[in-house]
């Protein structure tokens, strides 16, 4: 591997981005090597996010389904409790199944090389490894995409022990069910894993420093309905609200908040906190600065819409650069780069990249926000369909929410779908290819949709935008 222009590409980072940037090369015949420093492929997202919290909650739905949703289904049941140990098990045997499964199934059969170790440049084409089983090598590559990802937002003044002041990878893993939690920041973290431990039993406090929940780009009407169904379940919020500091006193962790709007402090106690204020870039360590590779004020390595770097045969994708910082869009960012180095053209459309946030009722969306037409003066219509009204909403009993359809007035083209509900983070994907093919609330419309089933309300929702539902 050390021989002159021995890798036509080099990625550092085997998360979502890097990982599938490394098959994609393969796939279309450039000898690649992909270098990993954490002992496991699948980056952030397989190994302390997407998965293990996605785990976590399914299970912890489950749970809470059994305990406090069958009396009116006819089901009675016994005593049921929480095995927190198994429950962890399983979560780590879904992650090691997937990661494992890069390694073991598919690098080998697209023939990528796989380093364990940490990169960092010796030269734009010329990266040492500290391997991770002691000793060093050097890897030359015409090609390096930079993936390295993010890493947890520290809060200045507040140490994480990931025992009782946790980041979201210590709160994938507490070895019990906290009486009482506290949440900095209500985005996606902090409401994803503060529904695992408040169906799991623990009372839990978000504190936010805006005036609502759901993190960027979340829509206003979605946002104060999700806070509702959250306080319904047991949520508390305090909004518009700062956290000074926190410290930890034996087991007892004191939090100190000061209103926004008012500067009234107020001292909270809980038994965890959990610290989800956002992330940041990683590129510690690679050596940037000494090869010329800029970075902006906010740790992001700046590129071009190729994905250029400041230098040449240098690109980056992913959470270490700008945009959303979603697995989704990495993967994309991942094969739209290596069809740039390979074909000369790469694309993924901006304006159609999902968010869903994986609690229940689920949330999710795709395109402009009320908020964002009504900024750029767009004259739009709303279509807007309730699951209240949906017959598989009905026969399953859990008919929160809706499906809103946000129309361009003038072409009745779809510039942004707005569901929260049991299933939206399926439901979305519709949504992205209407929006992808450029489709009209009409062509949505005359589109069959299978009864009974939740989709039938994304129909009605685009039938309201320009007409009448049928069954509301
Ligand atoms: P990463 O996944 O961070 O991978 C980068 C990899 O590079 C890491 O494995 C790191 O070890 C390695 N690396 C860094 N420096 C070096 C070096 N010098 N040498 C070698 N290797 C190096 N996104 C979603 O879309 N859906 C979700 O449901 C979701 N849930 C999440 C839940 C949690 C709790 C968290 C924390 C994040 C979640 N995310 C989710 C975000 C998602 O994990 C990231 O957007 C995604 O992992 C970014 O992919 P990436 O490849 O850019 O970086
Ligand atoms: P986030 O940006 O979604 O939310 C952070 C929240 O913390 C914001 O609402 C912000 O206003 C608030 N905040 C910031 N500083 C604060 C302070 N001092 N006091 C109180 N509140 C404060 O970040 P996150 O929830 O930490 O998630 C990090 C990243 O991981 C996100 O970019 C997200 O896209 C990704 N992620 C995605 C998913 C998913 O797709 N389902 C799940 C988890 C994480």
């Amino acid at each position: 591997a050390s021989e002159a222009g021995a890798y036509d590409l080099a990625v550092i980072g085997g998360g979502p981005g890097g990982y599938v940037a490394a098959v994609k090369a393969a796939q279309l015949g450039m000898k690649t090597v992909c270098i990993e420093k954490r002992g496991a492929l699948g980056g952030t997202c397989l190994n302390v996010g997407c998965i293990p919290s996605k785990a976590m909650l399914n299970n912890s739905h489950i749970y809470h389904t059994i305990v406090h949703d069958t009396k009116n289904r006819g089901i009675e049941v016994g005593e049921v409790k929480v095995n927190l140990d198994k429950m962890l098990q399983a979560k780590e045997s879904s992650v090691k199944a997937l990661t494992g499964g890069i390694e073991s199934y598919l690098f080998k059969k697209y023939g990528v090389d796989y380093i364990k170790g940490e990169a960092s440049f010796a030269s734009p084409d010329k990266i040492d490894v500290k391997l991770l089983d002691g000793g060093e090598t050097q890897v030359e590559a015409k090609n390096v995409i930079i993936a390295t990802g993010s890493e947890v937002t520290p809060f200045p003044g507040i140490e994480i022990d990931e025992e009782r002041i946790v980041s979201s990878t210590g709160a994938l893993s507490l070895k019990e069910v906290p009486k009482r939690m506290i949440v900095i920041g209500g985005g996606v973290i902090g409401l994803e894993l503060g529904s695992v431990w408040s169906r799991l039993g623990a009372e839990v406090t978000v504190v936010e420093f805006l005036g609502g929940i759901g993190g960027a780009g979340i829509d206003g009407e979605v946002a104060k309905t999700f806070q509702k169904s959250l306080q319904k379940q047991g949520f508390k919020f305090k909004l518009n609200t700062k956290v000074m500091g926190a410290k930890r006193e034996g087991d007892i962790i004191k939090v100190e908040v000061e209103s926004a709007k008012n500067g009234k402090k107020e001292e909270l106690e809980a038994d965890v906190l959990l610290v989800a204020i956002g992330r940041r870039p990683v590129t510690k360590g690679l050596n940037l600065d000494k090869i010329g590779v800029e970075v902006d004020d906010k740790g992001r390595v700046v590129i071009d819409d190729q994905y250029n770097t400041s230098v040449k045969n240098v690109r980056c994708i992913g959470d270490a650069t700008f945009g959303p910082m979603l697995a989704h869009k990495a993967e994309e960012e991942g094969i739209a780069a290596v069809e740039w180095i390979k074909n000369g053209h790469g694309h993924v459309n901006y304006e159609v990249i999902p968010s869903v946030v994986y609690t229940h009722p689920e949330v999710a969306w795709v395109g402009k926000t009320e908020e964002d037409l009504k900024k750029a003066g767009v004259e739009y219509k709303v279509g807007k369909y309730p699951f209240a009204a949906n017959s598989r909403a009905k026969t399953n009993q859990d008919t929160e929410g809706f499906v809103k359809h946000l129309v361009e007035k003038d072409t009745d083209r779809i510039l942004g779908t707005h569901i929260i509900g049991a299933t939206a983070g399926e439901m979305i994907a519709e949504a992205c290819l209407a929006q992808e093919y450029g489709a009209g609330s009409e062509d949505i419309a005359r589109v069959c949709h299978a009864h009974p089933t939740l989709s039938e309300a994304f129909k009605e929702a685009a039938m309201a935008a320009h007409g009448k539902p049928i069954n509301f």
